[in-house]
């Protein structure tokens, strides 16, 4: 619970106190791991006020099943069994699938569910040929099937030996808590339709060199998928930071400033156009930030501008090498005697990453955040393609896009013009045109002062990310 009862007068406190009861009484005649409500909502007309619903969705109690179920396979690490059915990487991925099977059924078999997997040939950390194996759930659009946005946790965990197979990993906090997040995701958003496609997705080999991200992201240039932005979730349930700070009204998005694929040419440009923070990545960054300040109650996003903790590594990484927009949600204090330890007490401190470090509330909070990002993209239309700039010597900016396949996106109403000052985080004016209109001059705005971008939206009032001009902020076509 987050909200301030500190001024409650004694009677509301007593309705307080009765709402709780009655809320207990109703929550303990359901099965909480099995939602059985089967209200699957047909109606392809929401508007932006369900995502104040679904940014309060997230079950805690659901998130704390999941975990837990999680951690009792004992070590998800990925040398870990692959045959038993209680414990170790082969049994958690199984029961995985299975709980996103199990969703499928309630919506009317609405994800396809199935493993990605790639053989990874010894190397640093994998000392035998190893099956990577990640877990696919695809909750497929019905205009714009191909285009994508993605949630992913990890499967495996480790311990302070990162070649060590064997020994209890519970990996709770990480990277349970990620996975937890993406199967409570796909729990609220299967009740919905839209009309592009959400991924949750469980990802392996993590601890092992980002191994089932690089195996995912070949897969899904390998099918054409087109992936407009990742959210990758890496740790989402420690409030108590190693400096003793405790907080949870904010969470961290990392995200890379330039891509990784960037050409030597595309850099030349961007060093006469800028873009240097503008990157889709970044404009994915600004969308999470901008979704939380209005859909999220208390969490207030800190945007990160580079590609993740000091030297340190994790899954949205190969989908940016990948080129795709791709981004790292995740707690904003870490507790390192609770990451990637051996469950020890050493000078009366107890290390390990147990589930007692994991706070059920925060996480089901960074879900909702995850909800509300993906809900948003998949019922706007496609982040506009082909965005180019022109106004230099002049007073006025012309902005010029290609327009949206109406056919993919019968959503679309028009497009939204936006700029801001060039050390402004946040987008900060903007100005609408209708869906026939493909060029737009913003009169008496110097081009030198401001940095600009383009959005679609629906006519129910969903908006895409902002895409900057040029290869540099490109989500592609
Ligand atoms: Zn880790």
């Amino acid at each position: 619970m987050n909200q301030p009862i500190a001024f409650l007068r004694p009677s509301s406190l007593f309705n307080l106190l009765c709402s709780f009861i009655l809320i207990i009484l109703v929550s303990s005649s359901f099965t909480w791991a099995q939602d059985s409500s089967n209200d699957t909502n047909v109606s392809t007309s929401w508007t932006p006020e369900e995502l104040h619903t679904i940014g309060t969705a997230a079950s805690a109690e659901q998130l704390e099943y999941y975990i837990q179920k999680l951690a009792d396979f004992g070590t998800r690490h990925t040398l870990s069994d692959t045959v038993s059915n209680t414990r170790g990487i082969g049994a958690a991925r199984r029961w995985i699938k299975a709980e996103f099977e199990k969703i499928s059924v309630e919506c009317g078999g609405c994800l396809e569910v199935f493993y990605v997997s790639g053989i990874v040939q010894p190397q640093n950390r994998i000392p035998q040929a190893t099956n990577v194996v990640n877990v696919v759930a695809i909750q497929r659009g019905y205009a714009d099937p191909n285009r994508f946005v993605v949630m992913s946790g990890d499967i495996d965990s480790r311990v302070s030996d990162p070649t060590n197979g064997t020994s209890d990993s519970p990996g709770a906090n990480d990277n349970a808590s990620g996975m937890a997040g993406a199967i409570e995701a796909a729990r609220i958003l299967s009740k919905y339709q839209f009309p592009s496609s959400i991924i949750y997705t469980g990802l392996s080999g993590e601890e092992q060199g980002l191994l089932g991200g690089k195996i995912l992201t070949d897969y899904a240039i390998a099918n054409g998928w087109d992936i407009k932005g990742v959210l990758n979730n890496d740790m989402i349930g420690n409030i108590k930071g190693i400096n003793g700070v405790i907080d949870n009204t904010t969470a961290r998005v990392f995200s890379e400033g330039t891509r990784y694929v960037e050409t030597e040419r595309e850099a030349r440009v961007r060093r006469f156009t800028g873009g240097e923070v503008d990157s889709p990545s970044r404009n994915l960054a600004r969308y999470v930030d901008l979704m939380a300040d209005r859909y999220i109650p208390n969490l207030d996003i800190m945007m990160i501008y580079r590609l993740d903790r000091f030297g340190r590594g994790g899954h949205h990484r190969p989908f940016n090498e990948g080129g795709f927009p791709a981004v790292r949600i995740m707690e904003t204090n870490e507790n390192y005697i609770m990451q990637h330890q051996d469950i020890r007490v050493e000078d009366g401190i107890k290390y390990g990453d147990t589930i007692d470090g994991v706070d059920f509330d925060y996480a089901a909070k960074l879900t909702n955040l995850n909800a509300v990002v993906m809900a948003s993209m998949a019922w706007a239309p496609a982040p506009p393609a082909n965005v180019q700039i022109q106004g230099a010597v002049q007073p006025s900016t012309t902005l010029s896009w290609k327009a949206l396949n109406p056919t993919e996106n019968p959503q679309l109403a028009g497009y939204k013009i936006y700029w801001r000052l060039t050390d402004s985080n946040q987008w900060q004016w903007n100005t609408f045109v209708p869906s026939d209109v493909e060029e737009y001059t913003l009169e008496n705005v110097v081009i030198d002062n401001y940095y600009f971008g383009v959005a679609a939206v629906s006519k129910d009032g969903f908006e895409s990310p902002v895409v900057f001009p040029g290869p540099a902020g490109s989500f592609g076509d």
